[in-house]
């Protein structure tokens, strides 16, 4: 049975990947910030194991990891943040730069780093970090531009922990989720997070060594950086 551990659980499309992987009777660890968040988590999923941590917490992310002695198969790295109301190149909140970059871009590799002796026990491990499109290197739009750096860069970590991890056979890759209906997507987004939560974990379930240091859309499609 598949073992996965998604970080930003308590909602969104973090929800709905640890609903769809609880009905595939996959053994699932779900993270939340507070006691409270985790216990409204497992009210909604019980099966859930809660885990509590924010993410730019690294001393409670490895507490939280030091606690939990199981292989884990799936690292989902789902939890984000938009960024601040004023990040325009001519005009930065740089404090919430900052904390867009820790929660979008250092968390995930520290959350890889303190799960790694989980993910070493599994026969096939995986991290899949939830990217997005306007990560795109490829067109020069600026508009919420603290967010779009802190995506790329975790596009970066994470190729870079690919070639770090494949001689140990641990896969790494990196989702686009497409525009989802979430708090942070807005109604008016194209896709249900239920639907776009299936999409990723069939992405994970069958992700290779040919997948590892790529990224993919949610719908399997490789797409480029
Ligand atoms: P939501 O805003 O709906 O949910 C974000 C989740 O991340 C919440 O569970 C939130 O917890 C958690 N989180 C935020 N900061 C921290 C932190 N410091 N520590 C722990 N948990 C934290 O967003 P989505 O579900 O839409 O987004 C999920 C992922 O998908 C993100 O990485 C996002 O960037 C990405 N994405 C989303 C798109 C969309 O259209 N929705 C498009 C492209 C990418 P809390 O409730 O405590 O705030």
């Amino acid at each position: 049975m598949t073992t996965i551990l998604i970080t930003g659980a308590n909602r969104g499309i973090g929800l709905e990947l640890a609903r769809h992987a609880l009905s595939l009777d996959w053994t699932v660890y779900g993270s939340a910030r507070t006691r409270a968040q985790a216990d409204r988590m497992t009210s909604h999923l019980p099966g859930l194991k809660p885990l509590v941590f924010d993410v730019t917490d690294h001393a409670a992310v490895r507490a939280a990891a030091s606690g939990l002695d199981v292989p884990i198969d799936i690292l989902l790295n789902n939890a984000g943040i938009i960024g601040p109301e004023r990040q325009s190149t001519l005009d930065m909140d740089f404090s919430g730069f900052a904390e867009t970059l820790a929660v979008n871009t250092l968390a995930p590799l520290a959350v890889a780093q303190a799960f790694l002796p989980n993910l070493r026990k599994s026969a096939k491990g995986r991290i899949l970090t939830v990217s997005s499109q306007m990560s795109w290197m490829g067109y020069g739009k600026s508009d919420r531009i603290a967010y779009r750096a802190s995506k790329a860069a975790v596009n970066k970590v994470m190729q870079g922990l690919a070639t770090d991890l494949e001689p140990e056979n641990i896969n790494v890759g990196l989702i686009d989720p497409g525009w989802v209906k979430t708090d942070m997507g807005g109604a008016e987004a194209d896709n249900d997070a239920s639907v776009v939560a299936k999409g990723i974990l069939a992405v994970a379930e069958t992700f290779a060594l040919t997948h590892t240091g790529k990224f993919f859309k949610w719908t399997g499609e490789e797409r480029p950086f």
